[in-house]
């Protein structure tokens, strides 16, 4: 049994190479919903939509979200009539969002919700939602506070950030069968998301850092950062904001409570033999995932290396 945790972009990448080397019923993904917002009235999750579109092999691969040939006339027409058209909805992406509203508006909650959405879309994949509470990440700026979609898509991360916070965690839960999984799970994936804003929403759910803290499970991250930046977006901004070197060291540092191995870039061997010397188990590998065969190569070498005896370090293993 694999979890992953998992945000929307480079985590899909990193999921589809997955889904190619590991049976679906031995594959839970456990998604960030902290940007999950209201738009046109509609609830929308975009790392969920991200992750179901990917495993149903829908995702646009040009743009890394949305729908694969989706059209936009909803949203043009929406634009016409003077709604706010900052936040990208595709046509076919939209009915995802309409019915996702729906079945809430029934009553249903966000995992029972995620569920139908993702059979009906013909994923077998297990797709859990972090928590069936609200929990949402804010981005303190000198503007005010925003929430993340403001700040990522609407002013395209230019505002200095100050802090992040996650409003609603301390009274969130984790949704059902996120603890079992990480529990009962061989192996925990760390997706090569944003550790600010993808991750760290996850972890501040209430027991899903200790769950990690107490597994019997292996537990390997994917740096998101190559060469001290980001391969793309904030993610590097936002971790020199929370205090962490912009590094693989800063990676290591964001988990170091419960990692027991980080996988980084080819490109950072030489600070990842720094990084052992503090104790760090570091595997290096090509990480940057552009094609297919880069995302299943990136898979299987992090399995292979999170599978080894905790003694084997990555030279040895070369
Ligand atoms: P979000 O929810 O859309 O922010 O998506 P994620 O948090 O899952 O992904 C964003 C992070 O993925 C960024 O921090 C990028 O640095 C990282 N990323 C994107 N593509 C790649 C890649 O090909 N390789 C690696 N190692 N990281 C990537």
């Amino acid at each position: 049994m694999i979890t992953v945790l998992t945000g929307g972009t480079g985590g899909a990448k990193f999921v589809d190479g997955l889904r190619q080397i590991v049976p679906p019923d031995d594959l839970t993904i456990i998604v960030n919903t902290g940007d999950d917002l209201q738009w046109w009235g509609l609830y929308v999750s975009p790392d969920i939509d991200s992750i179901i579109y990917m495993l149903a092999g829908k995702l646009s691969q040009e743009r890394g979200w949305g729908v694969k040939g989706d059209t936009f006339f909803c949203l043009n027409a929406m634009g016409q009539l003077g709604q706010p058209i900052w936040f990208n909805t595709g046509d076919r992406d939209l009915a995802t969002h309409i019915v996702r509203s729906k079945l809430l508006s029934d009553g249903k909650s966000l995992s029972e919700v995620t569920v139908e959405i993702a059979t009906k879309l013909g994923v077998t994949t297990r797709v859990l939602p972090m928590s069936d509470s609200r929990v949402e990440t804010r981005v303190l700026t000198p503007i005010g506070e925003l929430s993340f979609e403001e700040y990522f898509v609407q002013r395209w991360y230019q505002d200095p950030v100050e802090s992040v916070r996650f409003a609603g965690a301390s009274d969130a839960e984790p949704a059902p069968g996120v603890i079992d999984a990480i529990r009962s799970s061989d192996l925990v994936l760390l997706a090569p998301s944003n550790p600010v804003t993808s991750i760290a929403p996850i972890l501040a759910v209430p027991g899903i850092r200790e769950a990690l803290r107490e597994s019997r499970a292996r537990i390997a991250a994917v740096s998101p950062i190559v060469r001290r930046a980001a391969v793309s977006g904030p993610a590097g901004i936002l971790m020199a904001a929370q205090g962490f070197e912009v590094s693989i060291r800063g990676v290591a540092d964001f988990y170091r409570d419960f990692l027991d191995l980080l996988v980084v870039d080819s490109q950072d061997e030489m600070s990842a033999e720094a990084l052992r010397q503090t104790g760090m188990r570091v595997h290096c590998t090509p990480t940057i995932m552009r094609h297919r065969e880069d995302r299943i190569a990136l898979a299987e070498s992090t399995l292979h290396a999170a599978m080894q005896p905790p003694a084997q370090t990555s030279q040895e293993l070369a």
